[in-house]
């Protein structure tokens, strides 16, 4: 059953996880990291796309990076891209969602960044920027590495879009790492990013790490790092304003002639928006939108 409108969907590609990050609850919930076989993912979206109504596919799991592992013995992500790719269907976009930053390989990067289909927007939580905490938090991964990985993104990936999300107020954080965090994103400059003061779960490690922050502290480390993200994100979306670029029609607004649509860099339920004013078009179609405005976080524009 398709939860979501005809013209998307999401496809769970693995379940549970084996990263037992400190302050997460899942590993607990959903238990050990499990693929489903290629041939399955394939058969999914064939289904779905059968009526030549499916425009856009998600694929999600806890981890989508290290699809494969377990039951193949290697990271077998790009193997189910390329065979996802190669389906003839109506299928324009394949969005990869909750990648991890330690399971990138060149061949997965080659993948994204040749393959049409796939789109060009990465969501990379990096929860934190400072080895300490990353450390605490068992991310399994270090400063050092994230930067190489973005760079290497960006110079890899043309047009890449990088969606990240970051814990504040994690157990442990001191003004000065979060002032590390907050100059990482100013030169970062991470086309979306969603932030999350920490919250204690129970049965997780943090939850019993000492120097926990106070709420206070946590909402004003939260707030100081959105109103820098709000100045990042008008900035990008200014530089989109003249650009002709494909949109997905997700919704009619009340007024006629007027919809609510995305670009290949949001994702549905989560980033921002294009309202598209124009006639002939309709839910569900993917059409050439010339943008004419922006705000901070959508932006507006006409049928070319
Ligand atoms: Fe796994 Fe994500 Fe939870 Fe880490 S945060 S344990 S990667 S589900």
């Amino acid at each position: 059953v398709l939860m979501t409108p005809p013209h998307y969907a999401f496809v769970k590609i693995s379940e549970g996880c084996d990263n037992h990050c400190s302050y997460c609850v899942i590993p607990r919930l959903r238990g050990r990291f499990r693929s489903r076989s290629i041939r399955s993912g394939a058969r999914e979206m064939e289904m779905l796309s059968a009526d030549g109504r499916l425009k856009e596919v998600n694929l999600i799991g806890q981890d989508t990076t290290l699809f494969g592992m377990d039951r193949y013995g290697r990271a077998a992500f790009p193997e189910l891209l390329n065979r996802l790719c190669r389906l003839e269907n109506s299928v324009r976009w394949i969005r990869i969602l909750y990648t991890h930053p330690a399971h990138y390989s060149d061949e997965l990067i080659s993948v994204i960044a040749g393959q049409p289909k796939i789109c060009k927007y990465l969501d990379l939580p990096i929860q934190h920027i400072n080895d300490r905490l990353l450390r605490s938090m068992n991310r399994r991964t270090t400063k050092k590495k994230i930067v190489g990985l973005i760079s290497k993104l960006r110079a890899r990936i043309t047009g890449v879009c990088l969606r990240t999300s970051i814990i504040v107020g994690f157990p442990g954080e001191t003004d000065s790492d979060f002032r590390e965090l907050l100059s990482f994103v100013r030169e970062t400059k991470f086309e979306k990013l969603g932030a999350f003061v920490y919250s204690k779960e129970d049965g997780t490690r943090a939850a019993s790490y000492a120097c926990q922050i106070p709420e206070e502290a946590k909402a004003e480390r939260l707030d100081e790092l959105m109103r820098l993200q709000q100045e990042i994100s008008a900035d990008a979306n200014s530089s989109m304003i003249g650009r002709t670029v494909d949109v997905l029609v997700d919704e009619e607004e009340g007024e006629k002639g007027l919809f609510i649509g995305r670009t290949q860099s949001d994702a549905p339920e989560v980033d921002g928006a294009v309202y598209v004013r124009g006639r002939g078009i309709a839910v569900g179609d993917m059409c050439r939108v010339r943008l004419t405005d922006a705000m901070e976080y959508d932006l507006t524009g006409e049928v070319a």
